[in-house]
């Protein structure tokens, strides 16, 4: 890659933005051309550049609930989406292994129980269970409960928060038929050059058949490779590597042996731990370990020993680095996906985070680039990326495995001082708070926390207004109706049944 180390050019100067240029087409590359495409393809040329000799990564298969509201934006039918990509219904995570071998806490989509304008729901709970009314914090949410139930609906008034498991490459080509129709043009070929003019923009992409693609403003999203952010703008990368140990994957696919179940399974390991995300179709299969504590060797047999049914795709390796880049828009540069930064999977975040950036993009999206849009871009999306990692590393600081070198040396880890803060909040009063734009909401926080054994030593005073009876009612009502609901809803696969693929 040739690149020209230059000082920044006045706003001024810089060209309008009227053809983008997204190189790479995985998850990323796909879903910022559906969106670019969707929401100014009558005003920008979108061209996707992408090689099937370097192919994707080929994971990322378990969303969150927002992806739910990027198809609404983009008015892609449930049905159509569901059928094209071998779709099942997520409605949480179960960590298994993970407070200690053999212990189980599902973190789901749901948000327990009701609150009070002075407190929320967890007040009057810890009261209950400290008064010996209360059951299990899990009995007052109903995605929780149908998880659990392995049951999937949809719910009327108030509705059911949930999300996909979905087949990665299916949901790039079917991103693919969407941007094309939305006058995407797609280029198939390898990135060999990528040019910087004199001001440090880039201008163009060349390729290894010898065509060169202009463009006024580009899209990175090649992957960990980075070939535009990383190697041509020489834009830095902050490592996390001290707070988040693991750096390596394997990854399968295995025939299904059972009903597919509405969550992701995140099963804790000797140095890292496993994904289970079953598909209509199959299962996908994942180890995410730590080399410093485990060999590739081991990890691969702790791997392939423990999977169920016939593998149908031989386990691929994947190297990475947990961190960001320093900004993930510089000069006419965005970087989405891979390229701009990565957390691992441990809560689906990925895909998320690349929907933010589109999102943000979308609002901010340039007639020319100034310094005072990309300013407000790092801004936004570094502040979202910090409490996704707080949120991840929280899983490994509340940890109480002790039983490999890997568990002892989290054991010692620091964790960021965010981080402490939130945790010490929760353990003193009970209290958690949410900060506008932050992807977890007080729920997840709760769930996490007290599936990870942090029981707060208090509660706030507004739970103790109310009288004995009158606590035990609003309990018992509450957890009344979750059961009930949960308990009516259809088993997961007959409601899977009305999504299967047209013969
Ligand atoms: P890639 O899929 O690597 O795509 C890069 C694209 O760039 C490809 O099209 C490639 O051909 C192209 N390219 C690269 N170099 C060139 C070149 N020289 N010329 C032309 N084209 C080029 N996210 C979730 O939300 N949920 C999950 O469950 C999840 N699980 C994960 C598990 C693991 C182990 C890992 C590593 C990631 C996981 N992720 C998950 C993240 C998710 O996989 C990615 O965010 C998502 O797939 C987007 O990847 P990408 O498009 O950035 O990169």
């Amino acid at each position: 890659m040739r690149t020209t180390n230059v000082q920044e050019s006045d706003d001024s100067q810089r060209r309008p933005v009227r053809r983008v240029v997204i190189a790479g087409g995985g998850t990323a590359g796909w879903m910022a051309a559906a969106g670019i495409s969707k929401m100014f393809g009558k005003v920008v040329e979108v061209t996707l550049v992408e090689s099937e000799e370097i192919g994707t990564v080929g994971v990322g298969e378990a969303t969150i609930p927002t992806l739910v509201t990027f198809h609404r934006l983009l008015e892609i039918g449930e049905q159509e989406f569901m059928s094209a990509v071998q779709g099942t219904i997520k409605l949480g995570i179960s960590f298994e292994n993970w407070l200690d071998v053999g212990h189980r806490y599902i973190h789901s989509f749901g948000v327990n129980g009701k609150d009070h304008w002075s407190a929320g729901f967890q007040h009057f709970w810890l009261r209950g269970r400290a008064e010996g009314m209360a059951s299990g914090y899990e009995d007052y949410c109903v995605e929780l409960q149908a998880a659990l139930q392995d049951r999937f609906g949809h719910l009327p008034r108030n509705g059911i928060n949930y999300a996909y498991h979905m087949d990665a490459s299916h949901y790039a080509r079917f991103l693919r038929r969407f941007s094309e129709a939305n006058g995407v043009k797609r280029v198939e070929g390898k990135i060999v050059e990528v040019d910087v003019d004199a001001d440090g923009d880039i201008a163009s992409l060349r390729l290894a058949d010898g065509a060169t693609i202009e463009g006024d403003f580009f899209v990175d999203c090649t992957g960990f490779r980075a070939l535009l952010i990383g190697k041509a703008l020489n834009v830095g990368y902050e490592d996390w590597s001290h707070w988040l140990f693991n750096d390596s994957a394997l990854a399968t696919q295995t025939t299904a042996v059972r009903d597919a179940v509405p969550y992701t399974r995140a099963i804790a390991g000797t140095a890292g731990w496993q994904w289970r995300i079953p598909l209509q179709h199959r299962v996908g299969n994942g180890i995410v370990y730590s080399s410093r504590y485990i060999a590739d060797d081991e990890a691969r047999h702790e791997f392939l020993s423990s999977l169920e049914g016939e593998v149908i795709k031989d386990p691929w390796p994947i190297r990475f680095r947990p961190g960001q880049r320093m900004k993930c828009w510089h000069r006419n540069c965005v970087a989405l996906g891979l390229a701009g930064s990565f957390i691992e999977p441990l809560e689906s975040t990925t895909i998320h985070l690349i929907q933010r950036g589109i999102m943000h993009l979308l609002q901010l999206f340039p007639q020319v680039v100034t310094r005072a849009a990309i300013d407000q871009y790092n801004a936004q999306l570094a502040s979202e990326l910090v409490h996704v990692r707080d949120f991840v590393v929280m899983h490994y600081h509340l940890t109480h495995r002790r039983d490999t070198p890997y568990w002892r040396a989290i054991g010692h880890m620091d964790i960021p001082d965010t981080l402490r803060h939130r945790i010490d909040l929760f353990r003193e009063t009970g209290s958690v708070f949410h900060v506008p734009g932050e992807l977890f909401g007080a729920n997840s926080w709760i769930q996490v926390m007290m599936g990870q054994g942090v029981m707060p030593h208090r509660y706030h005073p507004t739970a103790d207004a109310m009288s004995e009876d009158g606590l035990k009612r609003f309990l018992d009502d509450i957890r009344s109706n979750v059961l009930s609901t949960a308990g009516k809803l259809p088993p997961h696969m007959d409601y899977m049944r009305s999504y299967a693929p047209a013969a």
